[in-house]
């Protein structure tokens, strides 16, 4: 078994090691014996979404995902038809802001790719912290660190996870990211999936369920370090609450 990872525009959206996660699903693939291809697409390039089993959307400061937008526009159909047919798709903070009707930032309106029917709006409070959400989905809690100027409003959509510790979508709607069909998008960074293997694990049963079909059981890893690193952040957040 294969599966083609592609990271769009590496050059613009990719804050705070989000391509960190991609090295994690590589590795969890390889320590299976499944081989990971990964496809960088700088912005500008071609993209043939049909030979892609996953992807990468990260986060990138107001200016870059402006710039992002204006790429994403050429390929914006074939992306959006690709997510909504059951793509697997990781976008974070600023590529998960764009996967919305749009962005509203102090100056500017973002026009976003309208793959969720959901929009984000900037406020002047930043909002910067590690961040933990329960979800009913994963053993663990889901960890991470969140950075962003924007609100995002989710309307029906199920989010990613409850807020525990940190703001989330709003700062006051008690929910974090979405979580529809194949498609988790969220504002963690960190970079999300070293430190949430279930998450990982998540994405890559779902590409490999896609592209084979059939019962797919991802072999169990140890995980040792990864747990630690997530128990240190829920533990931490919990004494600071
Ligand atoms: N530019 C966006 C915001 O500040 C996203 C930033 C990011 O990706 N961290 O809301």
């Amino acid at each position: 078994m294969k599966l083609t990872i592609g990271h769009l525009y590496p050059d613009l959206l990719n804050l705070y090691g989000d391509r960190g996660n991609i090295c994690c699903m590589k590795k969890r693939l390889e320590w299976r014996g499944i081989e990971a291809e990964v496809l960088p697409f700088a912005s500008g390039s071609q993209i043939d979404f049909d030979s892609l089993d996953l992807i990468l959307l990260g986060g990138g400061s107001d200016r870059e995902q402006a710039l992002a937008c204006e790429y994403l526009k050429e390929t914006g159909q074939a992306f959006k038809d690709w997510a909504l047919t059951g793509g697997v798709l990781l976008a974070v903070c600023g590529g998960y802001q764009l996967l919305g009707n749009y962005y509203q930032t102090a100056s500017t309106k973002i026009e976003g790719l309208g793959i969720l029917d959901i929009y984000t709006e900037w406020s002047p409070k930043r909002l910067v912290s590690n961040i933990v959400l329960d979800s009913t989905l994963f053993k663990h809690p889901i960890v991470g660190f969140e950075n962003h100027g924007g609100r995002t409003y989710i309307n029906d959509y199920p989010p990613l996870g409850k807020v525990r510790f940190g703001s989330g979508n709003t700062d006051s709607s008690g929910y974090e990211g979405v979580l529809y069909q194949n498609i988790v998008a969220t504002y963690l960074h960190g970079p999300l999936l070293p430190k949430n293997p279930e998450i990982c694990d998540y994405l890559l049963t779902r590409a490999l369920k896609r592209k084979y079909g059939g019962n797919i059981e991802l072999d169990t890893l140890s995980d040792e370090l990864e747990h630690t690193a997530n128990d240190y952040i829920t533990q931490l957040c919990k004494s600071i609450s």
